[in-house]
């Protein structure tokens, strides 16, 4: 299974709860939570798309 890693330095942009095709991440308390990463299905658009780099893919 694929694994999500949201670093600490995600600003809340809200960018991938916007990209995701598939609804994976929703935000908690300003920062993005992988909610429903057994959904992934590994595009990588949300890494491509933060501004902050702050998401990581792990497969
Ligand atoms: S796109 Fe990046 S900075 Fe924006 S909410 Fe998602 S993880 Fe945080
Ligand atoms: S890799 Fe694609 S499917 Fe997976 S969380 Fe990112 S945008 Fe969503």
């Amino acid at each position: 299974m694929v694994k999500i890693v949201v670093d600490p330095k995600c600003s809340g942009c809200e960018t991938c709860v916007n990209t995701c095709p598939v609804c994976v991440y929703e935000m908690k308390d300003g920062k993005a939570v992988a909610v429903n990463a057994n959904e992934c299905l590994i595009c990588r658009a949300c890494e491509a798309q933060c501004p902050e780099g702050a998401l990581q893919i792990v497969e």
